[in-house]
């Protein structure tokens, strides 16, 4: 039987090159890993609609809790987003993390 064939798991990872400046969600220092988030679902009409360069961890936020529908509905600036109540409830929590942060299980210290 073939295999299937492996989906990238984040096709939007944005290249280290690319990260710099601030994360419009949450406002602190980008660091790897990054991602390009489309304001606009691509599968609800958003190719080549802009798109924002956030942090991993804000990334997945936005997507854990908001489906594209609603993504493309109601929450298609990042104001919209940030005034989303979980999400305003994980800025907050994030604001005290180092820009790094993502897994606490990736950098064990030696
Ligand atoms: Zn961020
Ligand atoms: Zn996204």
């Amino acid at each position: 039987m073939p295999r299937k064939a492996k989906k990238a798991h984040f096709p939007e990872s944005a290249p280290v090159s690319e990260v710099e400046g601030d994360c419009p969600l949450c406002g602190r220092l980008l660091a790897p890993p990054a991602n390009r988030h489309h304001l606009l679902p691509l599968s609800r009409g958003g190719k080549g609609t802009p798109t924002v360069l956030l942090h991993k961890i804000c990334h997945d936020k936005i997507h854990s809790v908001l489906t594209e529908a609603e993504l493309k509905r109601s929450y298609h600036t990042i104001e919209a987003l940030q005034q989303q109540e979980e999400i305003a409830t994980f800025i907050r929590w994030v604001q005290n993390k180092s820009p790094e942060f993502y897994d606490r299980s990736a950098r064990r210290k030696k």
